[in-house]
């Protein structure tokens, strides 16, 4: 691409990387082109109210805001106003309800005992595989970890259902986002701040790009061609298709949602409630009133969620990144290093499981490096070092 020195960069995708480094930059005096192939900012955060029920709705699936990085929190709470809001998820596992992430009280309900925390520590020892020493796999992994019959419970049908893949073939550290606790905290996270935005997640979207040095062109696709006209271009799509799948699609999982209205004011009494058996077909049921237990509606509104292969035409969702495909990652990378004046950041620029706080925090360090770029002539990286 032919470098040009004025101040208009171009922006593509409207989600967290695209609306913060838009933001940072404009603040910074740069005219931003925000391209959005979708007709609404946000991305997979979006979030709307229904129109029969008037429940603010996850329209892509929950998303729960926490993190542990204080720049980042202070940064996304100028945007809106959080409430106090802890994830506590439920799992059904053969007939039976549970908390999750196991915890003490999934321990002794499962196994029908009353044991202490040393008593509960002591007893996983004993019926998980101590025999696996670097677990290679999510089965290894979750054997390790809690032994065969939570595994088989829990982990073994959901992960099938998730990912289309045996556990054997996934990368151990899908289970690792997931903690064991043995006491009875079944706040589904570990981090030290957590909360819901109060009016949703779009406000945040239209506050991050409310500025005067802001346009954005919704329902608009980026043209590679136009990017001799920008000093430079923050690409947050799928990379694979910023390079025309020449080496062919990087699988994702993509997510189906069925919506539907029970006739109840409370359908299920929490807001996830995730289906752990293999033979029901789907993975989780969200019923959105519960992200805005401040508000109170009359009916409900609730989402089936449905995993699926990702095909042309869907939206990509999960990055399934396994060590087979490091190759053809590679192959893109390579690609996407030698693309002078393009930088590839979040979850399909980069193609990683990023949660919303590592892809807040990794576009506001991508648009300081920039800003210092720009003042000293120095080559802004096309990715950055956490890619690989
Ligand atoms: N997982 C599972 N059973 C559950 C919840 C999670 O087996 O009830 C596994 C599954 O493989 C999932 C992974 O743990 O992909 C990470 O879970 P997390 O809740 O972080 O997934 P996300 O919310 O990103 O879909």
């Amino acid at each position: 691409m032919k470098k040009n020195n004025s101040k208009d960069v171009a922006i593509i995708g409207a989600g967290f990387s695209g609306g913060v480094v838009a933001h940072v930059l404009a603040e910074a005096g740069f005219k931003c082109s925000v391209y959005e192939k979708r007709s609404h900012i946000g991305g997979n955060c979006f979030t709307e109210r229904d129109v029969q029920t008037g429940v603010n709705k996850h329209v892509y699936g929950p998303h729960i805001f926490h993190t542990d990085n204080e720049k980042v929190w202070n940064f996304i709470n100028q945007f809106a106003e959080f409430m106090p809001f802890v994830n506590r998820v439920k799992a059904i596992a053969k007939e039976r309800v549970f908390s999750l992430p196991i915890n003490l009280l999934t321990i002794n309900q499962f196994f029908n005992k009353t044991l202490s925390p040393d008593q509960a520590r002591e007893f996983i020892q004993t019926i998980s595989d101590q025999t696996i020493d670097e677990p290679q796999n999510f089965r290894e992994q979750a054997l390790k970890f809690v032994g065969k019959e939570l595994y088989e419970s829990f982990f073994e049908g959901y992960t099938i259902k998730q990912w289309g893949l045996q556990p054997e073939e996934l990368p151990a550290s899908i289970l690792k986002r997931l903690p064991l606790r043995f006491n009875y905290d079944d706040n589904y996270f570990s981090h030290k701040y957590q909360g819901m935005p109060k009016n949703g997640y779009t406000e945040i979207f239209e506050k991050l790009f409310d500025h005067e040095n802001i346009e954005v062109k919704l329902s608009t696709s980026f043209d590679r061609d136009k990017a001799s006209s920008y000093s430079h271009v923050f690409y947050s799509g799928p990379i694979d298709h910023y390079f025309d799948y020449q080496f062919g699609s990087l699988p994702y999982r993509t997510l189906d949602f069925e919506v539907f209205y029970p006739d109840t004011n409370d359908y299920q009494g929490t807001a996830v409630l995730n289906y752990c058996d293999k033979d029901v077909p789907f993975t989780r049921i969200t019923e959105h009133k519960h992200f805005s237990p401040w508000e109170s509606h009359e009916k409900t509104v609730c989402y089936r969620e449905f995993s699926r292969e990702c095909s042309e035409g869907d939206i990509p969702y999960y990055p399934i990144r396994l060590a087979s495909e490091q190759t053809q990652l590679l192959e893109y990378i390579s690609l996407a290093e030698n693309e002078d004046g393009v930088t590839f950041l979040g979850r399909l620029g980069t193609y990683r499981y990023l949660d919303m706080d590592v892809t807040i925090q990794e576009a506001l360090e991508i648009a300081e490096k920039f800003l210092m770029c720009f003042e000293t002539g120095e080559k802004m990286p096309a990715l950055s070092e956490k890619t690989r």
